[in-house]
């Protein structure tokens, strides 16, 4: 099933001098089961496209799909539960709260989420990630391979159908980069999620069922 559809999709950002058309005319479709790269430079459209595509900001013109929904029929309130319920996001600054530790993000996650995975499963995805001894660390303890990974244990919590990656691994060592890109593909292939990672990061294209550049806001496919 096609899970995230963009048709014909422009962001422009600013007018007159200031104008920037960060994406143009996008076309992509992402089906569940399947881990799309999208490789691109620094500024050229990643972070805009990733945002768009899990509705957490609106194109300019042009149709996002999520689920077969389109995201601009539904009100503020019901694209917010949408990405809530199926939407994991592991954002490019983290995003961890500050005045929480990391178990008090999970927490969290738990009050305002309709599913997360079981104990026992985050157990496994805290040691698979090597950040179990961090649980009662405040972030500004943490470094920041250790915040990244922290971040995609936590997206990972609430159970998406659809997770969205934005340069998930750009802290991290090879070694790590093979656990990350390996635990992001088994998401895809063997729970049947739709996984999209946009990045620079060149050590990712060994994990993905389909390649995608973006530059200057232009998206080509490679297969
Ligand atoms: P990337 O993630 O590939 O580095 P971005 O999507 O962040 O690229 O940015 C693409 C272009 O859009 C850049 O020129 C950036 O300056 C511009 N841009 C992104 N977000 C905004 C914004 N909120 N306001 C103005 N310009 C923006
Ligand atoms: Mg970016």
């Amino acid at each position: 099933m096609k899970t995230i559809e963009l048709k014909h999709v422009n962001k422009v950002f600013g007018s007159g001098i200031g104008r920037v058309q960060a994406l143009k005319d996008i076309n992509f479709t992402a089906d569940s089961g399947e881990l799309s790269l999208v490789l691109g430079p620094s500024g050229s459209g990643k972070s805009t496209f990733l945002t768009i595509a899990g509705g957490l900001q609106r194109p300019t013109s042009g149709v996002v799909k999520i689920g077969g929904i389109d995201v601009s029929a539904l009100s503020p309130k019901e694209s917010d539960q949408l990405r809530l319920n199926q939407v994991g996001f592991v954002l490019q600054n983290y995003d961890l709260l500050p005045y929480l530790t990391v178990k008090e993000q999970f927490q969290l996650v738990k009050r305002v989420s309709e599913q997360t995975i079981s104990r026992q499963e985050l157990k496994q995805l805290l040691n698979d990630l090597g950040i179990a001894q961090l649980v009662n660390q405040y972030p500004s303890q943490l470094s920041g391979g250790q915040m990244q990974r922290v971040a995609i244990a936590r997206a990972l919590y609430q159970k998406p159908a659809i997770v969205l990656a934005d340069e998930p691994t750009a802290a991290l060592d090879s070694q790590r980069v093979k656990v990350v890109g390996q635990l992001l593909a088994d998401l895809a292939h063997q729970r049947g999620e739709t996984v999209i990672v946009v990045t620079h990061d060149e050590r990712l294209r060994q994990f993905a069922d389909h390649v995608y550049q973006i530059i200057d806001g232009q998206m080509t496919g490679e297969h």
